[in-house]
C-alpha cells in the first residue's frame, strides 16, 4: 500500500528581549549559570510575575508577520507538572486563549502551511548533565518564549525544512528573535503519522521533542514514517508516545507515553491579568512592520527581473536585501547590483554568519556611485569589477581607482587606431588569420584591448580587425 506522511510543528521560538517574560532579570544567552535570576524566576512563594509588554509587542508582530488574526483578549493559563527545571511546578503559558489564531506560511510552491495558532510562554530551567549527575541552571527560566503551532499540514521531510527556514527567515526579519538554532532559540516538536493514500482520516501520530537541527529534524521525519510504515504492515498498531531523536544511531527512542492536555491540568493564572489589546495598537504594529522575505522575493523576480535563484540569495538575510534595496535607488538596471553582491561581495565573506552580517567596508550609495557609472555608459564592466574588488578591500569610493580617462570611454576612431598599428607590429599573426587561424585574431584582439586598458568593447574592435585585414 501507498502511504501519506502528515506532519504538524511546534516550534518554540525565543524572543529577544533584554529582560525576561515576568520579572527584570536580564535575557542573556552564555551567562555564568544561575546570575540571571531572581525570586520571581526562580518561583519563589509569594512573588508575583508581571507580564513584560515587550514580549505582548513581539508576539502581535509575529502573529501579523504569520498573517494571523490577532486575539484582542487573550490570557495566560498554568501548565502542572513536576520537573526539576520547573521550580513553580507550573509553567505560565496560554492555553484557552492564545494571542494569536489562524496564520499561515506560503511555500515556494504556492502551498500554505496553515498556523493553528501562536501562544506565549516562559520557558524552563536547563539542565546541564555532567559527570553523573545533573545540575540547574535557572538562567533560562523565564526567558520569553513563542510557540508557533501548525495544523498538519506537511506532506513531506522537505516541506518541513522550508516552512521553518521560512519561519527562521521571518522572525529575524521582524526582529524578534535571532533563531540561532545552536544555541537553541529555536526549537521544534515533531508530529509524525502517517494514513493510506487520499485517505482522509489522520493515523495516530508521535512526537519527538526538542529538535534542534533542521537537518536532524528532516532526518527523524523521514525515520519516523519508515517506522510507522512497517509496524503498520505487519499489522501492528502505532502507539501515541513522545521520542526523543538520536543522531549516532538515526532512530528515535520512547520518553514517555503521550500526555493529554488533561493531564497539565490547565487553569487560569490567578496572578496575571488578561491582555488586552485595541485595533489602533495592532495597527500600529502592523505599519512598523518591515517589508518581509517573501514580498521582496516576488518583488525581486517579478518586477527587477532577478531570477529566483538569485533573488533567494539576495533575501534570506534581512541585511544583505536591506544593503541591496538602497545600493539600487534610481538604477534602472537593478542587476548589476545583484550581480556584485552575489558574484565579488559574497566572495569576500567566508562564513553564512559573516553574510548573514554583512559587514563591509564599501556603503551601499558606494555601489550605487558605481552601478550608475555602469548605466550611463561612462565605465564599462571590466573596469568596474577591478574597481569593485578594490573598493571591497579599502572602503574608498570609485573614484579612487578609475581616472578621469577611464570614464571617459573611447572613440571608435581611437580605437580603429589601435586597431591599425596593431595589425601592422603583428604581420605574422595577420598571415596566419588569412591561412585560416581563427586563433591569431584573438592575439591580435587580445593585444588592442590592453591598450584600451580595459575600455573598449572587444566586439567592437574584433569587428575592425576584421575590416582592416580582410579588405
Ligand atoms: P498536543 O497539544 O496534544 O500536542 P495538538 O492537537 O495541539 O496536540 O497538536 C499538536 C501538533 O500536532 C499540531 O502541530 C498538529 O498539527 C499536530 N498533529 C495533530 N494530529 C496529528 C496527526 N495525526 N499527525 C501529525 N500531526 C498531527
Ligand atoms: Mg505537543
Ligand atoms: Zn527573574
Amino acid at each position: 500500500m501507498r502511504y501519506d506522511l502528515v506532519v504538524g510543528l511546534e516550534t518554540h521560538v525565543e524572543l529577544n528581549t533584554k529582560t525576561k517574560i515576568f520579572c527584570n532579570c536580564a535575557n542573556k544567552f552564555g551567562s555564568e549559570p544561575n546570575t540571571n535570576c531572581c525570586p520571581i524566576c526562580l518561583g519563589h512563594p509569594g512573588t508575583l510575575p508581571k507580564l513584560n509588554e515587550k514580549v505582548v509587542n513581539f508576539a502581535i508582530r509575529a502573529g501579523l508577520a504569520l498573517n494571523c488574526e490577532v486575539n484582542l483578549i487573550s490570557k495566560m493559563d498554568r501548565k502542572n507538572y513536576v520537573y526539576p527545571d520547573l521550580p513553580k511546578a507550573y509553567q505560565i503559558s496560554q492555553f484557552y486563549d492564545p494571542i494569536c489564531k489562524n496564520g499561515y506560511i506560503e511555500l515556494d510552491s504556492g502551498k500554505k502551511i496553515r498556523i493553528n495558532h501562536i501562544h506565549m510562554e516562559e520557558d524552563a530551567a536547563k539542565l546541564v548533565y555532567k559527570g553523573g549527575d545533573t545540575y540547574v541552571d535557572y538562567n533560562r527560566g523565564g526567558v520569553p518564549l513563542l510557540e508557533v503551532v501548525t495544523e498538519p499540514d506537511i506532506s513531506s521531510s522537505d516541506e518541513a525544512k522550508e516552512y521553518l527556514e521560512k519561519l527562521q527567515m521571518i522572525m529575524r526579519y521582524i526582529g524578534v528573535s535571532d533563531c540561532k538554532m545552536q544555541e537553541g532559540s529555536i526549537k521544534c516538536d515533531v508530529n509524525v503519522s502517517v494514513k493510506p493514500e487520499g485517505s482522509d482520516k489522520l493515523g495516530i501520530r508521535t512526537e519527538i521533542k526538542n529538535m534542534n537541527s533542521i537537518t536532524f529534524m528532516a532526518k527523524a521525519i523521514d525515520y519516523e514514517r519508515e517506522r510507522h510504515i512497517e509496524i503498520i504492515e505487519n499489522g501492528g498498531k502505532i502507539m501515541q508516545q513522545t521520542l526523543r531523536y538520536l543522531p549516532e544511531t538515526n532512530s528515535t527512542e520512547s520518553m514517555r507515553s503521550k500526555e493529554d492536555a488533561q493531564d497539565y491540568r490547565y487553569f487560569r493564572d490567578p496572578d496575571l491579568v488578561d491582555i488586552v489589546l485595541t485595533k489602533e495598537q495592532i495597527n500600529e504594529i502592523r505599519n512598523s512592520l518591515p517589508e518581509l522575505p517573501g514580498e521582496r522575493f516576488k518583488k525581486y523576480v517579478n518586477e527587477f527581473g532577478i531570477s529566483e535563484n538569485d533573488a533567494v540569495l539576495l533575501v534570506k538575510y534581512k541585511n544583505v536585501s536591506d544593503y541591496f534595496e538602497s545600493a539600487i535607488e534610481g538604477l534602472k538596471n537593478v542587476k548589476t547590483v545583484s550581480n556584485f553582491i552575489i558574484g565579488q561581495i559574497f566572495r569576500s565573506l567566508e562564513t553564512e554568519a559573516e553574510k548573514e552580517e554583512f559587514k563591509i567596508l564599501t556603503a551601499p550609495n558606494q555601489i550605487n556611485e558605481l552601478a550608475k557609472l555602469i548605466e550611463s555608459g561612462k565605465l564599462n564592466m571590466n573596469l568596474a569589477k577591478k574597481a569593485l574588488i578594490k573598493m571591497l578591500e579599502s572602503g574608498k569610493p570609485v573614484t579612487e581607482f578609475v581616472s578621469e580617462s577611464d570614464m571617459k570611454g573611447i572613440s571608435r576612431e581611437e580605437m580603429k587606431k589601435m586597431c591599425e598599428e596593431a595589425v601592422k607590429a603583428n604581420e605574422n599573426a595577420v598571415k596566419d588569420y588569412l591561412s585560416g587561424k581563427e586563433k591569431a585574431l584573438k592575439a591580435l584582439l587580445g593585444s588592442v584591448m590592453k591598450q584600451t586598458r580595459g575600455r573598449g568593447n572587444a566586439q567592437e574592435i574584433e569587428e575592425i580587425l576584421k575590416g582592416i585585414i580582410v579588405k
